[in-house]
């Protein structure tokens, strides 16, 4: 005779295991409470889109920072006292132009440059834009209101462990001699993962 009481016992949520695990590890004294407090005030306050975004900026006006930026994406960022986990060796920028449209995904699981452009939003982590921005991107960014022309090219970047990327979009038009905060404040996470473009303000 089957156990039916076994068989039909509730699996725990995941809110559920994660508490209890967090409970055992508390008990045996490895402060798992206060580092899921401290990453959830790092994710809220500190690996924010809004230090992508002064890293745009700066390219746009100044010229011999964009170059750097482009040579060594982890070098120049720290310029700017912006910092990546040691095992974030490369950050890559890719640049943008009229004629081609980097798109960066992980078809793997979720890696991003997180403390530069911000945790990845739920859909980048879907298994719907893993695998199908790789082999159908034009129809995937038309899907995400990213209509493209057909000229322009589409290139699609996975990330790695050791490789996180960032794309640099065009600075729109219009905005030619406006400050550095003023031009930052334009630039959406969306736009540095390649899924959007920045229109004229
Ligand atoms: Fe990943």
């Amino acid at each position: 005779m089957p156990d039916t009481d076994r068989v039909i016992q509730r699996t725990a949520s995941v809110e559920e295991r994660v508490d209890a695990v967090q409970a055992a590890l508390d008990e045996r004294g490895l402060k798992a409470s206060e580092a899921v407090e401290e990453l959830g005030h790092l994710a809220q306050e500190t690996w924010i889109p809004e230090n992508g975004a002064r890293v745009i900026a700066r390219a746009w006006i100044d010229p011999e920072f964009r170059k750097r930026l482009l040579a060594n994406g982890r070098e120049a960022v720290a310029e700017l006292g912006l910092a990546m986990p040691k095992h974030h060796r490369h950050l890559v920028v890719l640049e943008n132009t009229a004629q081609v449209q980097n798109v960066i995904c992980c078809t793997l699981c979720s890696c991003t440059a997180f403390t530069i452009i911000g945790l990845p939003p739920d859909w980048y982590k879907d298994v719907e834009y893993r695998s199908r921005v790789v082999r159908e991107s034009r129809t995937v960014l038309r899907e995400m209101g990213l209509d493209l022309p057909p000229q322009v090219e589409i290139r699609v970047w996975d990330t790695t462990a050791d490789t996180r990327y960032m794309v640099l979009p065009e600075q729109p038009r219009g905005t030619g001699g406006w400050s550095e905060d003023k031009l930052a404040a334009l630039v959406t996470r969306d736009s540095m993962i390649g899924v959007a473009r920045l229109g004229a303000p």
